[in-house]
């Protein structure tokens, strides 16, 4: 036998794949059927996809055939959703397939990706994919009352300058504490020498009109150095789907399509994120529940002596934990009450828990275990 050839070097420096448990078979470890277990642990949304998109799914009439790979007719309707004409946005397997996409066409071995941390781990994640360099910056958490983080301005500015990064992300709002960024800070950002990845997974969650206000998606046509990207996972209930997009400026979008997988967005995926589109003024309702729902939970962890609550703009709520291992909390919650929810093993969060915004009983039921949990230890 001639010796194998190798995978390429640099992913051997990667850390070991270690798998998601479906939700089933967590539910079944817990000695839970699925239906009783409250999983706040991945941001979806508890109400599910909008009754059209429920609809579209069901009377699917093409399943057999190829998507359209210009996803033309829901382009057309994201440009009526967002204002940005369709040539400009292009749609994806969820918005991680575009975070993958650019990093693949933008990116060269050795080039640099900054991020801010802590947020979300898949831009550090495909940048390594792509054997690029990660520099982090991280923010700064006020810890004065209510907790809260801010982008350190100064320090990104002169990681710009020492490492001359090709793409700067942020999550805005970010995963996991919630925060939006200053708009004078957002400005001053798009004044630097990169190109910056704005990553409105939650921007639907910050103002009462899915996000128009507080959206940048609009700036894209007249800007070179911004991209937006956006998904279906969170505010339309389309997670198990997999369907986003993303704004992105002219110069970069021939060599996108050029490199971007045909049958990328689904049929079914394309269908229901249209139907979505036709069913705002329902999606309306169910953001402005979360939204509501999210100050109630806030202030109800708030009461737990050893949650503090950082102040959020999107569908979750991270609390610092105090006085008590967080992990074994998440392990409580999870064992004791089949709660899920996230803890990070990150430096910097390993005393945090970040919980998913729910239902009304969602949250009578968290609340009553986190409780519980007080009075017993
Ligand atoms: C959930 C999430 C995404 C992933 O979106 P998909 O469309 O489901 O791939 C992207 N960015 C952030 C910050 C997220 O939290």
């Amino acid at each position: 036998m001639p010796p194998l050839p190798n995978s390429r070097p640099h992913l051997n420096t990667l850390p070991p794949y270690t798998p998601v448990l479906p939700f089933e078979v967590r539910a079944a470890q817990l000695g839970r059927s699925p239906e009783d277990i409250l999983k706040l642990d991945a941001n979806e949304n508890p109400y599910g996809p909008s009754p059209l998109a429920r609809r579209a799914l069901a009377d699917l009439r093409y399943a057999h055939i190829y998507p359209d790979p210009e996803s033309r007719a829901l382009r057309e309707a994201l440009a009526r959703f967002t204002g940005v004409p369709a040539e400009y946005l292009l749609a994806g397997a969820g918005a991680d397939e575009l975070i993958d996409l650019l990093m693949r066409v933008m990116l060269d071995p050795g080039d640099t990706v900054l991020t801010c941390p802590p947020t979300f781990g898949m831009y550090a994640f495909d940048a390594r994919l792509n054997a690029a360099r990660v520099v982090e910056v991280p923010r700064i958490t006020n810890r004065d009352s209510p907790f809260a983080t801010s982008l350190d301005l100064p320090a990104i500015r002169r990681a710009v300058a020492e490492h001359r990064p090709k793409l700067l992300f942020l999550a805005t709002p970010n995963n996991p504490d919630g925060s939006l960024p200053a708009p004078e800070v957002l400005g001053a950002l798009l004044g630097l020498p990169t190109l910056v990845v704005l990553d409105e997974a939650y921007i639907e969650f910050a103002d009462d009109d899915l996000g128009r206000a507080a959206s940048r998606i609009r700036q894209v046509p007249r800007r070179e150095n911004l991209v937006v990207l956006r998904t279906f996972s969170k505010w339309g209930g389309l997670a198990g789907l997999r369907v986003g997009y993303g704004a992105f400026p002219e110069w970069l979008l021939p060599t996108l399509w050029k490199a971007k997988q045909p049958y990328n967005a689904n049929v079914a995926a394309q269908e229901a994120a249209r139907a979505t589109l036709h069913d705002l003024d329902e999606r309306r309702l169910v953001v402005a529940h979360l939204r509501h729902e999210r100050e109630r939970l806030r202030l109800a962890l708030q009461a737990i002596p050893y949650l503090e609550p950082y102040p959020s703009q999107a569908n979750f709520i991270l609390c610092r934990v105090t006085g008590r291992d967080a992990a074994a909390l998440q392990r409580t919650l999870a064992e004791k009450h089949g709660i899920l929810v996230r803890h990070f093993a990150t430096p910097g969060l390993e005393d945090h828990i970040r919980v998913s915004v729910g239902r009304p009983q969602d949250t009578d039921r968290l609340i009553a275990a986190l409780q519980e949990i007080a009075s017993t230890g």
